[in-house]
């Protein structure tokens, strides 16, 4: 039976990072995908340019039922690693926004660098190849295998797996649910998976007001979830002929829970009741036209029919008590997603292997050694903005490190 030292299934971002690193370590790898094609997601990433890392990245924009599991992955390799790796292979790249770092020309620089990594590791890497069980060994014997692993080539022997077959995001690029099997298998908790960074649509009769809005796109301050699961996010809005998207919307996504309501405030800043109240005293212009000189002017008018208040009434016109409702409904509206549009079009999955169980600085599992989870098949998940690639890489890492300490220990025992 071929023998390798760890077998990692799933070349991804996670996948392809940690076996080179293993690799240039010393470690014998065999990296297993059943995809005809390597890192699909990396390939798709960022509008085809890969937001590769954040500059600013820190545990703060990561979310887990196990909030501070990622700080030690997160320090030990960090942005900056990632940045000078990225230098070193001649990538040009831009900074976008705040922090976010992509590729000038595509994300298959980005393939490019890892599969170069793994060359450098010497990394065995058997594509498409599905991988069909992982059983543990009773007995590891004198070659210390820990596990077998049953893939369309033939059985492997390994001392260590490890599973970075990411989450549950666009199955019809080779997303599977095979990591948390495998996780449940081994006995690992799992956090119920949940499409995140995803659009969110409501039903035909709520939507019917807003479906003519489908384009507008304005800066917002979106708040959403409860107590100290509750974020507030200050991003682009996009109205949708089913609901909201927009980099708000995908971000507030990852933070609301099905029956909860959004908040939102237009032209964050802006003192609505102030601003309109100063306007009635000072301006002669028509309400619509007021409005439109802080919003789209398709909000604008939307937004008095839904008040049911006449655009072409002038300023001083208007009665108190609308032009309070409406500063209000433009402070605060509070509206209720029906759902999500699902996993074909989330770009990551919430919740995950449940990291109580895991190994912070090893990403071992603690119920079966040998057997270590990355990526986003962990319930880590990041906010938009590069932050997702990061964590592939920082646990990645961490991994990497790990199977290397156990093969120079190894290697001493041996000796
Ligand atoms: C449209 C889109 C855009 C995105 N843009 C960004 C971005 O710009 N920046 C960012 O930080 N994040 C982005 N993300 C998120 C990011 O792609 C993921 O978080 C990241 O790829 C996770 O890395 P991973 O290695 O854990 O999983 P993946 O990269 O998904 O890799 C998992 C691998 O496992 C393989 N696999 C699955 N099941 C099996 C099995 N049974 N047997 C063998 N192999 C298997 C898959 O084929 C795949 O190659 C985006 C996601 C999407 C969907």
């Amino acid at each position: 039976m071929k023998r390798v030292d760890v077998v990692v299934i799933g070349a991804g971002a996670a996948g392809l990072f940690c076996a080179a690193q293993a690799g240039q370590r010393g470690a014998r790898v065999l990296l297993v995908d059943h995809a005809e094609k390597v890192a699909e997601k990396i390939r798709i990433s960022g509008g085809g340019r890969c937001n590769f890392t954040n500059r600013d990245a820190t545990p703060a924009q990561f979310h887990s039922r196990n909030p501070h599991f990622c700080r030690s992955a997160l320090a030990r390799y960090t942005a900056q690693d990632f940045i000078a790796l990225v230098q070193r292979h001649r990538i040009p790249f831009h900074e976008k926004h705040r922090g976010q770092l992509f590729c000038d020309e595509s994300s298959q620089d980005v393939i490019d660098l890892l599969l170069r990594e793994c060359d450098d590791g010497r990394v065995e890497h058997w594509q498409p190849c599905a991988v069909s069980a992982v059983r543990a060994r009773a007995d590891a014997g004198v070659t210390g295998a820990r596990f077998e692993v049953d893939t369309a080539r033939g059985p492997v022997e390994a001392r260590s797996v490890v599973v970075a077959t990411g989450g549950l995001p666009v199955p019809k690029i080779g997303a599977t649910d095979f990591g948390l099997r495998l996780a449940r298998q081994f006995g690992h908790a799992i956090v119920e998976p949940r499409p995140a960074l995803v659009p969110l649509v409501f039903d035909a009769a709520t939507w019917a007001p807003f479906v003519d809005l489908s384009g507008v796109s304005l800066e917002v301050e979106i708040s959403a979830g409860t107590g100290r699961q509750r974020a507030r996010f200050v991003e682009d809005l996009l109205f949708t002929h089913r609901g909201l998207s927009g980099p708000a919307v995908l971000q507030a996504s990852s933070y609301w829970q099905p029956g909860e309501a959004l908040q939102i405030a237009f032209a964050p800043g802006t003192d609505w009741p102030g601003t309109l109240q100063r306007a009635k005293a000072t301006s002669r212009r028509q309400l619509g036209n007021e409005l439109a000189t802080h919003l789209p002017q398709r909000l604008a008018q939307a937004w008095l029919a839904r008040g049911g208040l006449p655009e072409e009434r002038t300023m001083p016109e208007v009665a108190d008590k609308p032009l309070r409702q409406l500063a209000e409904s433009l402070s605060a509206w509070h509206v209720a997603p029906t759902g999500t549009e699902g996993w074909k079009k989330a770009e990551v999955m919430a919740g995950g292997v449940d990291t109580r169980e895991i190994d912070s600085r090893t990403m071992e599992s603690r119920r079966a050694p040998g057997l270590h989870f990355i990526g986003e098949v962990m319930d880590v998940t990041g906010w938009l903005g590069g932050y997702n690639f990061q964590w592939a890489w920082a646990s990645g890492y961490a991994c990497a490190e790990a199977l290397a300490a156990e093969r120079a220990r190894d290697a001493q025992t041996a000796a």
